[in-house]
């Protein structure tokens, strides 16, 4: 076979499919191959970030317009909103009358256009004048409006027009577009010249030369699934001859993105597996309560079913012989933080060492005296005390511990006398070594890199690499959607706290968009400090940089302490602000010295101050659902009744979904799902998505079946051949789609 030539369809395809056209090939190949593609049509595809002859057939169309459905410009009545197929005729820019009275007249652009049935419409363009460049005489279009009259002419003002073909294009051998097919129109940009019907035209030409594409997903399960083969997918969703076909081609190539994904995920988790050096961790003692026992039993409170069920899992997890790599999902407030603990003491308790990252000092400090507090009175075995044994020692490192207590914790952590280590990102440096890690937990797992993560791991094997690998719990408190949590995370284990603490009220939550509203929220922040409790007042995001939002929410803070808050006792926390500020600041609220904490989003994360009654968010819009999730969750940790007021005046549409949202439920995962369709899967993937493996067309709320799927026929063909190789088309083919270094790691030998 030669991979330079497209008309080559190497083998001809047998009967499993396994041959034919590789995408693997098709990324070698350059665009230039085609003969469609002159040297400005090449220029314009690597606009679009088009180079291979793969790129171009997965730049999918972003919607159809169904010809079949087009009504002749003869037969449209006036009133009417339609899309019509049309030709332009003839372009005129009329010089504008003057505006009424100041200004510059405004401009007009009008386009005579007809279409087969003779029949002709005048499309106006009002302030647009570089539509009479994009749409010259002899230019196809489609228009879309609603027609009236203006002096017995029929016309559309301002239509939605996609062009087609630009004039003096060389139509392919079907000739100009009519109506009666099914057009696909292309993501482009005004930038280029490039319109969905010579993209069409491009990309049926490496279609019909590549023939038919190898498919390696096997015809028993794409029977099973329901999807079609790889060759009718991509024709089919690039020149679909109904509109039926063009949502079974999605599908089919929606399951391809996943599965790619799913494979890496197993494969990845596969290979981890086969390196490991794992610890199996002693959970139950013939001699008497364990160390987790023992701390779950002294407990200011009861755990909750979920936590229970959670810690059990866990510990299982913990004894076997492969180190656990869990993520901890629980809404906010859940209690995730005694799971944690929960599994870092199991460690202790075979005379290990656990470590606690966050991805702030406040959070860190908060934990530190936090888990300080929940653990008093535990102890470890040290023979060589009088009593045998020692209380349990908890670290704090940060990158504020001053120099010389840093110096001889380092050297505690060493030799193993700190059992819990908690910290920021300072626990990553160089000279923090363990003398046995044995189990890592990592909250808010979102603020991390993996490179992050991973550097804490290794902290385990230690420098001479002859340590062990630690087991890990990564917590996340922004619920993530089941399935958006398969793709993101598909390498990890799932576990969920799917219950409150009981006793927790709903925060009740008010979205105030009137003056009147607004006075309500501000009378509840003085009420329930009248009755005892605390208040927050979030203020706006600022765009810029943190150092003009640290100024802006000074002015807040001193303007609400002058105003609507003129009495109470109000403190300020921001980003800016010196680490031994914070402190006092957190120990004044805490302590109710500070009765109300105006704060920029610094306290969206973790933190627990149970007094806290009522939370005013200003400028709600600007916040996204996750962090307005995030940001209501500081409020109602305690058992009083509790008060969040979502401060905006805006009527955008996206504003009211979102604040809506907040206002109908508190429950997290139900909110992920909002967010989801809200924003689409990037968002979720963030950091984690390989650049090369973008989902187009997989949408992670639909196709949840898709995802499913994808994962179950990934391990089932990973459980059966682990090296994948008697799978030289799928290897080859998800090495195209991963980042070479991952590649590297998933087909090392
Ligand atoms: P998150 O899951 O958001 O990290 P935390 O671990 O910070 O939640 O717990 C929130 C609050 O609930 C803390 O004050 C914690 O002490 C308390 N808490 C945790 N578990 C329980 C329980 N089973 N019963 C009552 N309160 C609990
Ligand atoms: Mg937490």
């Amino acid at each position: 076979m030669n991979p330079a030539d497209p008309s080559d369809p190497g083998p001809s395809p047998g009967p499993d499919g396994t041959a034919g056209r590789r995408l693997a090939q098709l990324a070698e190949l350059s665009v230039e191959v085609l003969k469609g593609a002159g040297r400005s049509t090449v220029a314009d595809l690597e606009q679009l970030g088009i180079g291979s002859v793969l790129d171009l057939i997965t730049h999918y169309p972003r919607r159809y317009i169904d010809g079949t459905r087009l009504v002749p410009l003869a037969d449209i009545a006036v009133g009417d909103t339609a899309s019509v197929l049309a030709e332009v005729r003839s372009v005129r820019q009329p010089a504008g009358r003057p505006g009424r009275g100041r200004g510059r007249p405004a401009s007009r652009v009008e386009i005579e256009v007809t279409d087969a049935s003779g029949a002709g419409l005048t499309a106006v363009f009002f302030n647009q004048s570089w539509r009479a460049r994009q749409l010259p005489a002899g230019t196809q279009a489609l228009l879309y409006g609603t027609v009236d009259t203006f002096r017995d002419r029929r016309q559309m003002v301002n239509p939605r027009v996609e062009v087609l073909e630009s004039a003096g294009e060389e139509p392919d051998s079907g000739g100009a577009p009519e109506a009666g097919r099914v057009f696909a129109i292309y993501p482009l940009s005004d930038k280029i010249s490039l319109t969905s019907g010579r993209l069409t035209r491009l990309v049926g030409e490496a279609l019909d030369r590549a023939k038919v594409f190898a498919d390696p997903v096997p015809l028993a399960w794409r029977r099973q699934i329901g999807l079609v083969d790889r060759t009718a997918a991509f024709n089919h969703i690039h020149r679909p001859s109904s509109w039926a076909e063009t949502e079974p081609a999605r599908r089919r190539l929606a399951f391809d993105e996943l599965f790619r994904l799913q494979l890496a995920l197993v494969l990845r988790k596969q290979r981890q597996e086969e390196d490991a050096r794992g610890i199996q961790h002693v959970i139950d003692r013939p001699d008497g309560p364990t160390l987790v026992e023992r701390f779950l039993a002294g407990l200011p409170f009861e755990p909750t079913g979920a936590q229970r069920r959670v810690i059990d899992t866990i510990r299982a997890d913990l004894a076997g012989p492969l180190p656990m790599h869990r993520l901890l999902q629980g809404d906010v407030g859940a209690g995730k933080t005694v799971v944690a603990v929960a599994a870092m003491l199991v460690a202790v308790d075979g005379g290990h060492q656990g470590a606690l990252m966050a991805p702030t000092e406040v959070l860190a400090e908060q934990h530190a005296s936090g888990v300080t507090q929940l653990l008093e009175g535990l102890t470890v075995p040290d023979p060589s005390t009088l009593g045998g044994d020692r209380p349990l020692r908890v670290a704090l490192l940060t990158s504020r511990t001053p120099a010389g207590e840093r110096a001889s914790l380092h050297a505690d952590l060493d030799r193993g006398a700190v059992d819990l280590l908690i910290g920021t990102h300072a626990l990553l440096t160089d000279e923090v070594r363990f003398r046995s890690l044995g189990v890592v937990v990592i909250d808010e797992q979102h603020r991390f890199g993996v490179e992050q993560r991973a550097a804490l791991r290794a902290k385990g094997r230690g420098e001479d690499g002859g340590g062990r690998d630690p087991d890990v719990l990564v917590m996340t408190a922004t619920p993530i959607p089941r399935t958006a949590a398969m793709v993101v995370f598909g390498d990890l284990d799932l576990s969920i706290v799917d219950e409150l603490p009981p006793g927790r009220a709903p925060v009740e939550t008010t979205w105030a968009r009137t003056d009147e509203q607004v006075a309500v929220a501000w009378s509840a922040v003085r009420r329930e400090v009248a009755a005892g409790h605390r208040a927050f007042v979030v203020c706006p995001l600022v765009e810029g940089s943190d150092r003009i939002e640290a100024r802006s929410a000074t002015e807040e803070a001193a303007r609400l302490a002058e105003g609507e808050l003129a009495g109470l006792r109000v403190g300020l926390l921001h980003g800016q602000m010196r680490p031994a500020d914070k402190e006092t600041v957190m120990t004044e609220f805490r302590n109710g010295a500070v009765e109300v904490l105006v704060a920029t989003t610094v306290i969206e994360v973790g933190v627990d101050v149970p007094e806290a009654t009522v939370m005013v968010i200003e400028d709600a819009d600007r916040f996204g659902i996750a962090q307005l999730h995030q940001l209501r969750g500081r409020v109602g940790r305690g058992t009083d009744p509790s008060w969040c007021y979502l401060l905006s005046a805006s009527e955008s549409p996206e504003a009211e979904t979102r604040l809506s949202a907040m206002q109908r439920t508190t429950d997290g995962f139900e909110l992920a799902d909002v967010d989801l369709r809200l924003r689409g899967a990037g968002t979720i993937l963030g950091a984690r998505q390989q650049g090369r493996s973008d989902l187009k067309l997989a949408k992670l709320l639909d196709d949840r079946d898709l995802v499913i799927e994808a994962r179950r026929l990934a391990r089932s063909m990973v459980d059966e051949d682990p090296g994948l190789t008697d799978q030289p088309l799928l290897s080859d083919e998800l090495q195209r789609f991963v980042e070479p270094e991952e590649a590297a790691f998933l087909f090392k030998n």
